[in-house]
């Protein structure tokens, strides 16, 4: 008995709105989290796993708890159609879940269609993206395990906004480091869509200048067309081809298949717009849509960090609406991304956003935030308590 809340998507997004329903509800809103993983595993702290720093079991937590802890109920499957008038949400293994709110959290898909030559049959196996934590990530450290040295590693950055703006600066970072000291006559190349480094310029410059003089080599304006799998060769919009040792695409994103599909995602059919007091969808009613899958405001980052506080915001809303209540307070987000610059070493960027009234969207506090004065191990140890304390925040 009691209303029921279905989210589709278990990541920092939706496992959080799951378990703070219930904990907002006291119990008396029904849960019901729709997810295809066995276990959660976490995108931040997945480039260590690529340099050979941490495992991939370092990064998997299982879903139990929200189930034994908290009552959420969790069913291991694919949602593939929402019918808002029935309020319904279908699943791949046949049934059906009905719903009073749906929260759609699926997080990211990738634009395909902008690299026509990984449609080909194995392309997808060849040259991996590991955006999404999990068996690419495991497939992508064996690659550069099986590298030569003397190879090249090829790293190509989509135009933003995508998921985790520092990321893939991180992670050359960490493909280097770990060539530094197993394969010290291999490269690291970044291909960058954009125009400039999109996150801690300078401390990333500064990094690379301390720790990877001669193997990370940074191109700016170098935007990835289409990808030859079986050759590892990258095609650019205006550059020469570019045939690398291990080739690691990130494809253009936008929200998750279940989101576009439903027609959730209004900005360019790319992104879903909300109303950031609940993230109810401005386009269906009774649909909540949370994480990267949503159209951002200004200056917000596709993080982890938001996506956990997008969930708890939610959830408040969403308990609220459902008893008939007012949603509380206005929205106020902090957001710290933590990158690792050596195995040790960290920098981070910080900001605090707060729902304006008046333009309806979340602004960036003035003189709120900013970056590390300088990367260090103390920012090492804060990086890994940060994961902790979300893991434990979004899933115990
Ligand atoms: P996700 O966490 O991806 O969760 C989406 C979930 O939905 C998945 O579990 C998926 O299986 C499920 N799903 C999808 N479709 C369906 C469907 N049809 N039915 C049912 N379930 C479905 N952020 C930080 O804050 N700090 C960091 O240090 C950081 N580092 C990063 C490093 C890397 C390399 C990457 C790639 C990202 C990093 N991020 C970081 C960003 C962070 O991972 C994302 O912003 C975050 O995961 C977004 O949460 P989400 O819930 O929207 O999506």
């Amino acid at each position: 008995s009691g209303p029921h809340v279905v989210v589709i998507g278990g990541g920092y997004a939706g496992a959080t709105a799951a378990k703070y329903t219930r904990l907002f509800s006291e119990g008396k809103v029904r849960v019901t989290l729709i997810e295809p993983n066995a276990n959660f595993v976490s995108c931040p702290i997945s480039n260590l796993v690529i340099g050979g720093i941490k495992q991939i079991q370092d990064i998997t937590i299982p879903y139990d708890n929200l189930q034994k802890r908290h009552g959420v109920q969790i069913v291991r499957d694919r949602a593939t159609a929402i019918d808002p008038e029935k309020r319904v949400v279908k699943l791949a293994g046949g049934g059906e879940i009905g719903y009073d709110r749906l929260i759609v959290s699926p997080g990211i898909d990738f634009m395909w269609e902008t690299l026509p030559g990984m449609a080909k049959p194995g392309a997808q196996d060849a040259v991996l993206h590991a955006w999404k934590a999990g068996p690419q990530t495991v497939a992508l450290r064996k690659q550069l395990e099986a590298m030569p040295d003397g190879g090249v590693y090829a790293l190509s950055i989509p135009l933003a906004p995508y998921r985790c703006p520092p990321g893939p600066y991180e992670r050359a970072c960490m493909v280097a480091h770990y060539f530094k000291k197993a394969k010290p006559k291999s490269k690291v190349i970044i291909f960058d869509a954009n125009d400039d480094i999109q996150s801690k310029k300078a401390l990333f410059l500064k990094a690379w200048d301390d720790h990877y003089k001669g193997i990370i080599e940074y191109r700016p304006k170098h935007r990835v067309v289409d990808v030859d799998a079986a050759t590892k060769t990258l095609k650019f919009e205006f550059n020469d081809d570019f045939k690398a040792s291990v080739a690691n695409v990130v494809p253009n994103m936008r929200a998750g298949d279940i989101a576009v599909q439903a027609g959730l995602a209004t900005a360019n059919k790319r992104w879903c717009d909300v109303d950031f007091l609940t993230f109810e969808s401005k386009a269906v009613k009774n649909v909540h849509v949370l994480g990267d899958a949503i159209q951002i405001a200004p200056a917000m980052p596709k993080s982890g960090h938001m996506a956990n506080q997008h969930g708890k915001t939610c959830a408040a809303a969403v308990v609220s609406l459902l008893m008939g209540k007012e949603p509380p307070a206005l929205p106020l987000y902090a957001n710290t991304c933590y990158s690792f610059v050596t195995d040790e070493d960290v920098v981070h960027v910080a900001s605090v956003h707060r729902y304006d009234a008046e333009k309806k969207t979340m602004l960036t506090v003035p003189g709120s935030g900013g970056v590390s004065a300088r990367a260090s191990e103390l920012e090492g140890r804060y990086a890994l308590a940060w994961a902790r304390n979300i893991w434990a925040d979004t899933l115990a």
